[in-house]
């Protein structure tokens, strides 16, 4: 209904410009015909307050310009009496929604046959009484308000087409983010850290470590203290994992109580010393749990990274090291 609103202020300032102009040359009786076109499209404006239908409103739009196009195309000629504006209602009815195909292209033929009917029954009769200096003027004046109609009707459409793949895009990108993310810890999933990993490899990396990281004896948390404590367990430390990863690479929940973690430009050397500092952080972290207090440990398996093998082969690696850990005792790091 606004694009009708803005179509009819157009409407109305153009059919206002030609009574005046008109009646200032000297046209008589046809400037007539634009004060009472100008007079009808106001009611029309008025009426887009209170009729919500814009089927209607572009209706009348469209007798309005064919009755001018009739009335004053044998004193004007056809091209400035305005018969451009009937493209314009043929736009407008594709632009509303909630019509059927089927409809439009019956509203369609009707415009079609009308702008046919206007050529052949008074484009052909011409006698075009204004003088050549005022055609140009009027025809100015007629092309500037047609294509500033055009442009309006054109923005609006494009507008909406804009905002709703605008949307679309940032509800695809959600998604996309949705996806990779665990919901319990908010770290990357599987799936999100085996794609950075590849991207990372795209890089000028001049090196990169994984290591693979499992609770030890997890389930018996959960046996003993509930499932939520291990939940609770499992998100305190995802934070502490994400804070001792910032500058360093990536961190990711790899499913139950197992994580992966990609140190970026690090090599196996480097990252040993950090991860047993980790390693020895969470051994002395005191958790509590309604009141009930207890410490947990965590094994750890690392690999660097060779393009001889791969990005699955290193995980694979590093989480073969993980088990000799577990074997081995547990709460220890293995490189
Ligand atoms: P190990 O030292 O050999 O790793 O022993 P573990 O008990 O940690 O390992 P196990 O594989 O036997 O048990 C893992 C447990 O992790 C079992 C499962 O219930 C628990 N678990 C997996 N995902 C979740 C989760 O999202 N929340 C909670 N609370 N527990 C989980
Ligand atoms: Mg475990
Ligand atoms: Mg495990």
């Amino acid at each position: 209904m606004i694009l009708n609103r803005y179509v009819v202020l157009l409407g109305i300032l153009m059919h206002f410009i030609f009574c005046v102009f008109l009646s200032a040359r000297g046209y008589h009786p046809v400037n007539g015909i634009f004060l009472g076109s100008s007079v009808v499209l106001v009611v029309i404006f008025i009426l887009t307050y209170f009729i919500p239908r814009s089927d209607v409103i572009v209706a009348m739009l469209g007798i309005t310009t064919f009755t001018v196009c009739f009335l004053a195309g044998p004193d004007l000629g056809w091209i400035v009496s305005g018969y451009g504006f009937m493209y314009i209602t043929l736009m407008l009815v594709w632009y509303d929604s909630s019509k059927s195909v089927l409809v439009k292209i019956i509203e369609s033929a009707v415009v079609t046959a009308s702008v046919c009917f206007l050529f052949v029954f008074r484009g052909a009769m011409l006698d075009i009484r204004l003088s050549h200096a005022d055609y140009v003027v009027m025809l100015t004046v007629n092309t500037v308000a047609l294509c500033l109609t055009i442009c309006v009707v054109a923005y609006f459409l494009c507008r909406d087409n804009v905002t709703d793949e605008r949307k679309l895009m940032q509800y695809n990108a959600k998604l996309k983010e949705m996806a990779g993310v665990d919901p319990l810890t908010g770290l990357m999933n599987r799936r999100a850290i085996g794609e950075k990993f590849e991207a990372l490899l795209q890089e000028d990396n001049q090196c990169i470590t994984v290591a693979m990281g499992d609770i030890d004896f997890f389930k018996k948390v959960n046996d003993t203290r509930g499932h939520d404590c291990g939940d609770y367990v499992l998100k305190t430390l995802s934070m502490k994992f994400q804070n001792f990863m910032k500058e360093r690479g990536y961190v990711s929940r790899w499913g139950g109580e197992e994580f992966v973690f990609i140190f970026q430009n690090y090599n196996g050397d480097d990252t040993y010393p950090l991860l047993e500092d980790l390693r020895h952080d969470i051994e002395n972290m005191e958790f509590e749990f309604f009141s009930h207090k207890f410490h947990i440990t965590m094994t750890f398996g690392v690999e660097e990274y060779s393009p001889m093998f791969g990005s699955e082969e290193a995980i694979k690696k590093a989480d073969e090291k993980l088990y000799i850990g577990k074997e081995s005792g547990r709460n220890r790091v293995v490189y």
